[in-house]
């Protein structure tokens, strides 16, 4: 009880967005992973010569906060827009970005991947765009990235917002690729097929749903 009165003033001082409540409220204080799940994590990303920072626990508001993040500085694909990212998160979306997305672009695309545009990960907030009961996005504990896009060497800029229904086929097939791929690595993976909440981006969460759509 006394939990859900310091979500509900936190809500009222910070104009929280829904008219909603969770009916169960989160809990205050963000777990994250065991400290061995974060050493194991930091040893695989040195292993395959992914360069990152460990950042600091932060608690913020209730259910909001960083625990075993890191700040990913050179995984050999430049993506703008990137801070704290859950450990996990951060090694999923490496091994990703680097042994899918780039391989895909010169392979199907015809061009090396400059770099990945990201819409950040870290954010307080609830999941957007369902019917379900509110809850609290993984982004609110970093353990999600969104992508809006890709730009190639030879200068095209490929977004999820304009060519996610492009016909062209290769295209249609890049796409293809780097989803079921993220779909593999991933927990949950949204893409603009799943609602119009995620028609300029796939969100890519460290969870362990097995919702791909
Ligand atoms: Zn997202």
């Amino acid at each position: 009880m006394r939990h859900y009165i310091v979500l509900a003033v936190g809500c009222a001082l910070a104009a929280c967005g829904s008219p909603e409540r969770p009916s169960q409220p989160p809990p205050r204080v963000v777990q994250g992973p065991s400290l061995r799940e974060t050493a194991q994590c930091q040893a695989d990303l040195r292993r395959e010569g992914v360069d990152f920072q460990p950042l600091p626990d932060k608690q913020f508001a209730p259910g909001c906060g960083l625990v075993g993040t890191v700040k990913l500085l050179d995984i050999g694909v430049p993506t703008t827009n990137l801070g704290a990212v859950r450990c996990g998160e951060a090694r999923a979306y490496a091994f990703w970005a680097r042994n899918a997305v780039a391989p895909a672009a010169y392979q199907i695309l015809g061009s090396e991947l400059a770099k990945i545009e990201s819409m950040g990960s870290y954010s307080c907030r609830n999941t957007v765009g369902t019917s379900g009961p509110v809850r609290l996005s993984g982004h609110a504990t970093a353990n999600a990235i969104d992508i809006g896009g890709f730009v190639l060497k030879d200068g095209r800029r490929i977004t999820v917002l304009n060519d996610w229904a492009s016909a062209d086929p290769a295209l249609r097939q890049f796409w293809d690729v780097i989803r079921r791929s993220a779909c593999r690595r991933f927990g949950t993976v949204l893409t603009p097929d799943y609602n119009a909440a995620h028609r300029n981006h796939l969100h890519l969460e460290d969870d362990k749903a097995g919702f791909c759509r």
